[in-house]
């Protein structure tokens, strides 16, 4: 048994009025009580938590674990304990791994291990197109049916319009979301940065705006057309956002997701950095002018969740020229605290609560239902938890890390608002008071 004392909470949707004490035996939450009504249990173990906030579990629906074929990066062990020491207690890993997991046997494999693991649970995602070629529909019903939670061909766009349309037709069935990655490869093929100011400037071969608009636009169409949901993955430009909340005022059955990067970095810090590659991302680094049009749109709701989008490297992959070294950055255990101190520094004129909800039940709609309880935090329910110490002021050493990348643009960078506690199915995972 474990109690946790004297700890505001977020259940989910709402903060609380007053301090709570949380009672957690094995896996459930037996007893949420408010702080006087004392519960004191024989050798219980208590953990002193004044000051700080209790959240539902928060859930990462993009992550690549690299796991099967490319474990020098990551794999599920090494990916769920990075999740778990960020705040995460449930982790989607991508479907773009070697081979990919395109089919039933390898979701269960997945499924299985990622029940299995010490830290953050991992769920699996599925394939779009058999071995991502983009020909022939993968067996979507057999691996909805081990465990899948979502498809996506991510990586990449799904390169073929009529399979995606295809796809959406299946799971509209399913009641299983498609997650795409927005972007048109003929615009994009061989560009480097955000095509704009610094483009010019850098010489660096710019990916116009309009590649991800056309993705964004593409999905929009055909969720209108066949009324069947659709996720927008890593949306970063000012452009997709006012689309997005376009079609999502006719009613379109669409949703969507941003990173904390690009939240919080601007294309000019490439430049900055002297190209330094743990800049490159795809999508590209954007202006301030993108920046805003993000937070707002958190703001107004047209966001429904943050994504990492953790893409680990091996260093070697990644000690290149700017323009030879692959995209993607490690940031699963500083994600949670990037987010939060970006909030501080624009002075929290956003509510916490909205914060909260995309890291928490936001994500969980996203998931098939049966998932939907792990966006609450309430008595009876599955011990996960996340408790925040908002006002916490720490350095990101990425050389602690435990995700095998490092790979990181936060690393030296002081941030304020971190997890400090991750409680998964009832296991104290990380205390960090
Ligand atoms: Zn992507």
């Amino acid at each position: 048994m474990l109690i946790l004392k004297s700890v505001s909470l977020f259940d989910g949707d709402q903060l609380l009025e007053g301090t709570f004490d949380i009672l957690i035996e094995k896996s459930k939450i037996k007893a949420i009580v408010p702080e006087g009504n004392k519960i004191d249990i024989k050798g219980a173990r208590s953990i002193e938590l004044k000051g700080t906030l209790a959240c539902p579990g928060f859930i990462d629906i993009h992550a690549h674990l690299r796991e099967p074929g490319e474990e020098w990066r990551e794999d599920i062990e090494s990916g769920s304990l990075a999740g778990a020491r960020g705040g995460f207690t449930t982790i989607v890993a991508m479907p773009n791994t070697s081979p990919p997991l395109d089919r039933p046997e390898l979701i269960r494999h997945i499924a299985r291990k990622g029940r299995e693991v010490r830290g953050a649970k991992v769920l699996p995602s599925g394939a779009i197109s058999k071995n991502r070629e983009g020909k022939e529909l993968a067996e979507l019903f057999g691996m909805a049916k081990e465990g899948a939670v979502l498809f996506t061909e991510d990586g990449s766009p799904t390169s073929n319009t009529e399979l995606l349309r295809n796809a959406l037709l299946y799971t509209k069935d399913l009641n299983l979301k498609i997650m795409e990655h927005p972007e048109d490869p003929y615009l994009s093929n061989g560009g480097q940065i955000n095509e704009g100011k610094i483009s010019a400037l850098s010489g660096l071969k710019g990916i116009p705006r309009s590649s991800e608009l056309i993705g964004v636009e593409r999905c929009i169409a055909l969720a209108e057309e066949l009324r069947s949901p659709i996720h927008i993955t890593h949306v970063s430009t000012k452009e997709s956002i006012s689309a997005i909340r376009s079609a999502k005022e006719r009613g379109i059955p669409i949703t969507c997701d941003t990173t904390p990067h690009h939240l919080s970095l601007e294309e000019s810090e490439i430049i900055k950095s002297d190209f330094n590659p743990v800049y490159k991302v795809k999508p590209p680094l954007r202006t301030l002018e993108d920046i805003e049009a993000l937070w707002e749109a958190i703001s107004d709701g047209i966001i429904d969740a943050i994504a990492t989008d953790h893409a680990p490297y091996h260093p070697d992959e990644k000690d290149l020229p700017f323009e030879e070294a692959p995209f993607g950055i490690a940031s699963l255990e500083c994600a949670v605290a990037v987010v939060l101190n970006e909030w501080h520094n624009r002075k929290q004129k956003i509510s916490i609560e909205r914060i909260l909800r995309l890291f928490t039940s936001g994500p969980s709609r996203i998931l098939p239902e049966r998932y939907r309880e792990l966006g609450k935090l309430k008595e009876g329910g599955i011990a996960n938890i996340t408790v925040l110490d908002l006002e916490k002021i720490k350095k990101v050493n990425a050389s602690s890390w435990v995700s095998k990348c490092r790979l990181t643009p936060w690393d030296g960078i002081t941030l304020k608002g971190w997890p400090i506690l991750t409680i998964v199915e009832g296991e104290v995972f990380q205390i960090d008071i």
